[in-house]
């Protein structure tokens, strides 16, 4: 065994519970296991989890949708997260086995990954998924995974990815993050805002792309009961969407997986344009600090300084969305690269 599985076993939750509960294949019930044992044994989840019960939240109203914004104070490492190249290769990386505190543990899934509680929760129920090598934030490997895992946690949990440049604390770790289902706005308003903002792109009996732009944020989404289209289709999706980068970096996305038994998956893509907008730049007192990623944009926006929850407007809100968001005309273009692709 090597030196890093050696340091993972060290932090693979030891309970007879979860053991049977993994052997049926019921991860959703073996996380929420993870986070009850947890809240007993790790002081600073504990910690993270009253500060969560003690959040502020308004809620702005578009037109026929709505953004939630919570001030959470416990997000603001987070939030301020330098992730540029020097910042990261400064510090240690906290999803690495070696350096995750001695009681943190966790749940391995699909042999590449391991179920964490993350102790600054946003969602009543927040996990983060750690590769267990370190290796770089990146959807075009991994979104075989990101699929399989949110059918294993489906039951309870929806899962998200950040990309590496919009949204990931850690983008030199691979992971996704998983939290309570239908907690984020957009998980409920989905086919409000296909049927009223939304184009289909193609659809047939076992697959719908949409495409969908409701003033503040644009994206698109798959349903599709069969994961291996679903994976064929991503990859499609990707080349077309690359194709508007002048460099060969992966493009900006956030996305948010769900599964039912009934419907399959559904996978909402964000498009965007940049990490943080203008207001994040700005002088003390003009200044958001906003970081937008998966679950801002999915309705729950997170805003951890406090003078800035106040401040923040139903406007300030949307122009946030909308300068973070795919431009116009690459949304366009993008729109109509995707419908010859699919027709064709
Ligand atoms: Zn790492």
């Amino acid at each position: 065994m090597n030196n890093n599985r050696k340091l993972i076993e060290l932090h693979l939750i030891k309970d007879n519970k979860i053991s049977e509960i993994i052997n049926a294949d019921e991860f959703a019930n073996a996380s929420e296991r993870l986070l009850k044992l947890q809240l007993e044994n790790w002081v600073q989840l504990k910690k993270g989890y009253k500060s969560l019960a003690t959040v502020k939240t308004k809620s702005f109203w578009y037109s026929g949708f709505k953004v939630l914004v919570q001030f959470n104070p416990g997000r603001l490492k987070s939030t301020s997260a330098e992730v540029d190249k020097e910042s990261i290769n400064e510090r240690e990386c906290f999803l690495c086995a070696e350096n995750l505190p001695e009681a943190q543990k966790g749940i391995g899934i699909l042999r590449k990954y391991l179920i964490l509680c993350n102790p600054y929760p946003i969602f009543p129920e927040h996990f983060t998924i750690a590769s267990l090598e370190h290796q770089p934030q990146e959807i075009l490997s991994s979104f075989e995974d990101l699929v399989e895992i949110t059918r294993k946690l489906s039951a309870k949990y929806s899962v998200i990815y950040n990309g590496p440049k919009c949204g990931a604390s850690a983008p030199d770790h691979l992971h996704f993050q998983a939290g309570t289902k239908n907690f984020m706005p957009v998980e409920d308003e989905f086919n409000y805002l296909k049927n009223e903002y939304g184009e289909i792109l193609t659809e047939t009996s076992n697959l719908i792309i949409s495409a969908v732009d409701d003033g503040l944020r644009k994206f698109i989404s798959f349903e599709a009961r069969d994961s291996k289209l679903l994976n064929e289709i991503f990859y499609k999706f990707y080349n077309v969407y690359t194709s508007l980068n002048s460099n060969k970096e992966e493009p900006m996305m956030n996305i948010i997986s769900n599964y039912e038994k009934e419907f399959g998956w559904r996978i909402i893509i964000f498009l965007r344009n940049k990490h943080r907008s203008s207001h994040y730049y700005l002088e003390s007192k003009e200044k958001i600090m906003v970081s937008p990623a998966s679950i801002d944009l999915g309705g729950l926006c997170i805003i951890p300084v406090e003078k800035d929850f106040k401040k923040v407007s139903r406007e300030i809100i949307a122009e946030i969305f909308y300068e973070v968001s795919l431009f116009q005309e690459g949304f366009v273009y993008l729109k109509s690269a995707l419908k010859k692709y699919f027709s064709g």
